[in-house]
């Protein structure tokens, strides 16, 4: 690597600040100061203040303001109020940082930042900074929102299925839900049609996929802007364990559980025997549906390990948490018994082999975790793009199946057994499983020396070092 002075380029690195945006883009920061470019990660003060983890070998860590430096979105009193001052307290704050680094050896030549947050380009551009918006989502899920933003999709829906170049024929629960539920979260709907505002100024779009995962769209949507696929954004260890340079470095906003604990567990499992049961870091279910989920896990008959967030934990059948968590019981009787975690290290889990599901919101990083280490899923999504990633994983990518919601918008408990049985234990499953090996060796591909990532990668990095050369 080259000396820490002088002109190696320097990207500022601005996530939106939740922890399904932090993770990509700071996998993201790390292989571009691997391929030795001087990496910068802003996050706001209160992310910055509630991270559990070491700093970082390899990406710097810097903050901007979101207005709400001691309380963050929490002390917001609506999502409108808080992106609005989000813009305000951001640009202001993102500009400062941009003119620290200036008397420096280290003045910044990019920013990289969530496409979300469409004020950071307009920020990047009064500096005369290259500007690239990261889109954290699937390129599928991105294209729809353009077709939407541009007038080419009309919403509400009015015929069905929607058919798109690139993408199978849709029905309205296959679209994201802001679409599917018109009307629903209309600051959020506004927010991911935003992301379209002023791309035409951008110099690269960043798209969290890989090509071959989404070959289609992508060739679709490269038509209308210059995208660049550069995941699966996954630390390389998990893809390649050849690359020595990567550590397992992230930044987790929730306390992780039991650590060792979890290990322990499942080291003491036979291969694929386990349903790993997550639903990210936002989504909550009602209480009803809750009992169910829990019920249907129990009689699936298969040992599952359950990440309910503490916020969650009440929701949860209070005999089973005793049940779960007993221990007092024998060794025997111990291994019997399944596992309820408030948050655990997701990717580490993953990968285990005691795994062999993943029942999952579809969120699109533990779409992408579960694909490119190889685990088949049960689909369960609850809003925003998890209705779309759904159908891709059953449909497209083969690697799964999505649950079925009763008409009082319940996902019963018979149905959540028969799906993870359809998953773990059936002809149909063992394709599944085959089919998500097959997407994990074309993730690694990807990402690889050469990959269709690492090659989009790599000429981003050369325009940024050859920018001062
Ligand atoms: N995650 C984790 N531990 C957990 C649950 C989730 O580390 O116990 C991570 C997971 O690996 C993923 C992120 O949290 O990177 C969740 O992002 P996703 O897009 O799947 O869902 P969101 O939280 O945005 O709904």
């Amino acid at each position: 690597m080259e000396d820490d002075k002088g002109c190696r380029g320097h990207v500022l690195l601005v996530p939106y600040p939740s922890q399904g945006h932090i993770n990509p883009m700071l996998q993201f920061s790390k292989r571009l100061a691997s391929k030795g470019l001087k990496a910068t990660f802003a996050t706001t003060v209160f992310i910055f203040n509630s991270m559990k983890a070491d700093t970082s070998p390899l990406v710097g860590l810097d903050t901007i303001s979101d207005g709400y430096d001691s309380g963050g979105f929490a002390e917001a009193e609506s999502i409108h109020t808080y992106i609005t001052r989000l813009e305000a307290a951001g640009s202001k704050t993102l500009s400062d940082l941009i003119v620290k680094y200036q008397s420096t050896d280290h003045p910044v030549d990019c920013i990289v930042y969530d496409s979300i947050l469409p004020w950071a380009l307009d920020v990047a551009k009064e500096f005369g900074l290259v500007g690239a918006p990261f889109f954290t989502q699937a390129c599928a899920v991105n294209y729809i929102y353009y077709l939407v933003h541009h007038g080419h999709l009309r919403v509400p829906v009015e015929s069905l299925p929607v058919c798109m170049p690139g993408l199978p024929p849709l029905e309205l629960r296959d679209m994201p839900s802001f679409i599917y539920v018109a009307g629903s979260y209309p600051a959020y709907f506004e927010m991911v049609l935003h992301q379209f505002l002023n791309t035409d100024k951008a110099d690269w779009v960043l798209v969290n996929t890989f090509y071959e995962l989404e070959a289609e769209v992508v060739d679709t949507m490269s038509k209308l802007c210059p995208v660049s696929t550069i995941g699966p954004t996954i630390p390389s260890m998990y893809l390649d364990k050849r690359v020595e340079d990567d550590i397992e470095y992230g930044l987790n906003l929730f306390t992780l559980d039991k650590s060792t604990l979890i290990t322990d567990w499942l080291r003491s499992k036979p291969p694929s025997s386990v349903v790993y049961v997550s639903f990210g870091s936002l989504s909550s279910l009602g209480r009803i549906q809750m009992e169910e989920l829990a019920w249907g896990l129990k009689q699936s008959g298969f040992q599952f390990l359950w990440v309910v967030r503490a916020s969650e934990e009440d929701k949860v059948p209070k005999h089973m948490l005793k049940l779960e968590a007993d221990d007092g019981a024998d060794h025997d009787e111990k291994s019997e018994k399944s596992l309820i975690v408030n948050w655990c290290p997701q990717l580490e889990v993953l990968s285990n082999e005691a795994i062999g599901c993943f029942f999952t919101h579809c969120g699109w990083n533990s779409t992408v975790e579960a694909l490119s280490v190889g685990v088949p899923m049960v689909g369960m999504p609850q809003w925003t793009d998890q209705t779309t990633d759904a159908k891709l994983i059953q449909d497209v990518w083969e690697v799964g199946v999505r649950v079925r919601v009763d008409e009082d918008g319940v996902v019963r408990r018979g149905e959540i057994e028969g799906c993870i049985r359809e998953v773990m234990d059936s002809e149909r499953g063992k394709e599944m499983r085959r089919n998500a090996r097959k997407w994990k060796a074309l993730g690694r591909e990807a990402m690889i020396e050469g990959g269709s990532s690492d090659k989009n990668i790599d000429a981003f990095v050369s325009k940024i070092k050859n920018r001062r050369a």
